[in-house]
């Protein structure tokens, strides 16, 4: 079993209380104030720790994590410490992971409309990759380089023209997406780069597929082109890269109906179709990137929030409102995304009902979770809420004038703030008053 297969945190105990890294939930939420994301240091580095042991016998893997999944200092620090480098994708990202102490050789920057500043702060920090998107932000990187008088080492991103079955917004690979380079163009960038666009080193080609999969035959199907391409195109081009970013993607256990692959089993199939490509095109295997996001980190997160009222609808369903919602966690509002919960404190000799649990944000939209069993759910109750690691205070926004909640490490027992909640005065800090409406 490997982690992103288990709906829990690997230190998720009940005893009387649900425990999370030594660490009494109930108690947790009362000291931070709900609500809280909670993130288990043993269930994140020991993900980490399967990833590097299974590509451990290709000499050649660049492990990234996707900061976009989740990016804070400290997260950051633990993955560095665990050796991943890093994909950023905007300003932001690459600021936080630069002032975390990452070697920035390590970080790749994607995006499909890197911004002038994005980039001149990117080459600033010595960024090892650009996955340069289309034909525009070509042109773009190429002259700033020139001003700054760097040499920007470039992947090129293209859709290789794969549908794996996600969700329609994750998916990426399909032809028709906004990301990267049709194959029908990249002879035209490659000339224009070889002919003009001096200070741009093409260094292999980049891909990701989508988000949340469950079948590794799309990988193949992937790699199979990723070769292919770097092949045909080092041949007609005499070019000699020999680097291909294959994405992120892995998926994860959100509840019992999803059967994501292990890491091992992703790592297996990654390094027997590179192997076997690679023979067949008679080459050496390149450098591989991998880019884990939702996978290194979804499982480790959990979110608490506190239940206040309670609804029942006369011969309709049962409402539970948390202190939280589609502000901290849009995913169910955005795209119907399922989580699995638990109550966090003792509900010994409580009978179980089906509810739904709703937000408290001004939307109907706003549901957490349709129809879930839990045991007779209580005003007062700590509502404990799996998997929500990735993409959730990524995703977070302060709708309803409402603070971003705190984030807390849980390990051996031991908790620590590793993001502050926001402040009424944090909430309008960057408000300006101007002088003609004071008087
Ligand atoms: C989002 C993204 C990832 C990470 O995807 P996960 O599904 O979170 O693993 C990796 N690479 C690129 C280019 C992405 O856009």
């Amino acid at each position: 079993m490997s982690i992103n297969q288990e709906i829990k945190p690997i230190t998720a105990k009940r005893d009387g209380n649900l425990y999370i890294g030594g660490c009494d939930l109930t108690e947790i939420a009362k000291k931070y104030g709900t609500p809280l994301y909670v993130i288990d240091e043993q269930s994140l580095r020991e993900i980490c720790k399967e990833y590097k042991k299974t590509f451990e016998d290709y000499k050649n893997i660049h492990m990234t994590y996707a900061s976009k999944a989740l990016c804070s200092s400290a997260i950051t620090k633990i993955l560095f410490d665990e050796g991943f480098g890093f994909d950023v994708v905007s300003e932001g990202e690459t600021y936080t992971v630069y002032k975390a102490g990452v070697d920035m050789s390590k970080v790749t920057f994607n995006g499909n409309n890197k911004s002038k500043s994005e980039i001149e702060l990117a080459l600033k920090c010595g960024v090892g990759r650009f996955s340069v998107d289309n034909f525009y932000e070509a042109k773009v990187l190429n002259d700033i380089a020139g001003k700054m008088g760097k040499e920007a080492n470039i992947l090129l991103r293209i859709t290789p023209g794969i549908e794996c079955h996600t969700h329609e917004y994750i998916k990426t690979g399909q032809i028709d997406s906004k990301f990267g380079f049709d194959l029908s163009q990249i002879d035209e960038i490659i000339d224009l780069i070889k002919s003009k666009y001096k200070n741009l080193s093409i260094k292999g080609l980049h891909s990701h597929i989508g988000s949340q999969i469950f079948e590794l035959k799309s990988y193949c199907d992937e790699i199979d082109i990723l070769v292919k391409e770097l092949v045909s195109l080092n041949n007609r081009h005499c070019l000699s890269m020999n680097e291909l970013n294959i994405g992120g993607g892995l998926g994860v256990k959100y509840t019992d109906n999803d059967n994501p692959p292990s890491v091992q089993e992703f790592g297996e199939t990654i390094k027997n179709s590179v192997k076997s490509v690679c023979e067949k095109y008679n080459i050496n295997p390149p450098i591989i990137y991998i880019e884990p996001g939702r996978s290194i980190i979804s499982t480790a997160g959990v979110t608490l929030y506190t239940i206040g009222s309670t609804k029942q609808v006369p011969n309709g369903r049962k409402y539970i409102t948390i202190d939280g919602g589609m502000a901290d966690n849009p995913r169910p509002s955005m795209y119907n995304a399922i989580y699995s919960a638990e109550i966090a404190n003792n509900t010994d000799n409580r009978n179980n009902e089906v509810v739904t649990i709703a937000g408290r944000y001004c939307e109907s939209g706003d549901i957490l979770i349709e129809n879930i069993e839990l045991p007779a759910p209580q005003s007062g109750d700590t509502l404990c809420v799996y998997c929500t690691g990735a993409y959730n205070y990524s995703m977070s926004s302060n709708y309803n004038r409402v603070q971003k909640p705190a984030m807390a490490l849980v390990n051996n027992s031991q908790s620590d703030i590793i993001v502050n909640r926001e402040s009424l005065e944090d909430l309008i800090r960057l408000d300006v008053i101007p002088d003609r409406l004071r008087r």
